[in-house]
């Protein structure tokens, strides 16, 4: 098994390594800093880095670390223009990182050619900015329709899958699915929890997709709970899963973020 852990990064992003034995990966490496102190201090080498879409703060420790590792391997999504990627992913590829294996699967909306990778063997996801603990990545590039089949396909990943985002935004998330869902006793109990952890410092990420399917509103856009709160909000009851989610993204975007 893989052992994985965040690197805080800016604000709020989480670098994810990956450790095997002495070696290393990482995942969206906005910043070279925190990952090249981490392979100093425990003597790890680094074999590869995976990114899950273009965006900056994902992307901007690249060309540092390849310097430092020119060896280890940059992957990518192949829908977009990234430089220093060396294997350029389509959905459905496999990989092999640290002895795991990793599927690639297209997660469009976030950005375009947003990728997510999936160990099954590991009950892990790396998700980047499509699904959050709590939420979702805004919709910078994509369609609704498109980002409402991306966390369809989430969503139907084993419940015990850990979901590890790139950002700790979950107690915003959360407070904004408590607005859409204030009777959901599942996402009560998160909130209490989320929140006493995070006042120990400590991350919220991973979670675990089960607990994302009964307390996050954008995996939730057929739930008849979540449906009559659009219908109360907007006046009107979405007619299809796509518009459902637009109406609880559109939500949060304008009236709470
Ligand atoms: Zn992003």
């Amino acid at each position: 098994m893989l052992a994985i852990r965040p690197l805080p990064a800016f604000e709020d992003n989480y670098i994810w390594l990956l450790q095997h034995g002495d070696d290393a990966a990482v995942v969206d490496p906005g910043d070279a800093a925190p990952v090249l102190a981490a392979l100093q201090i425990e003597a790890l080498h680094l074999r590869a880095i995976l990114i899950t879409h273009h965006h900056r703060d994902h992307t901007g420790g690249i060309a540092a670390l390849r310097a430092a590792w020119p060896q280890a391997v940059v992957y990518g999504p192949a829908g977009e223009t990234i430089a220093g990627v060396d294997r350029h992913l389509h959905d459905g590829d496999s990989l092999d990182v640290l002895g795991a294996r990793f599927t690639v699967l297209d997660v469009p909306g976030h950005t375009r050619g947003h990728i997510a990778y999936y160990a099954a063997a590991e009950s892990t996801l790396f998700c980047g900015d499509t699904l959050f603990a709590g939420g979702c990545g805004r919709l910078f590039e994509g369609t609704p329709q498109q980002m409402t089949a991306s966390l369809t396909r989430l969503r139907a990943l084993p419940g015990d899958t850990c979901v590890y985002c790139a950002h700790e935004y979950t107690l915003a998330n959360l407070g904004f699915a408590r607005l859409v869902e204030p009777d959901n006793a599942a996402l009560l109990a998160r909130i209490e929890r989320d929140r006493a952890t995070r006042a120990r410092d400590e991350p919220t990420v991973p979670s675990l997709l089960a607990l994302e399917r009964a307390t996050n509103p954008f995996l939730r856009f057929d739930e008849p709970a979540l449906l009559d709160a659009v219908a109360a909000h907007t006046g009107q009851r979405p007619t299809d899963d796509a518009a459902s989610f637009w109406a609880t993204r559109h939500w949060k975007d304008t009236e709470y973020d």
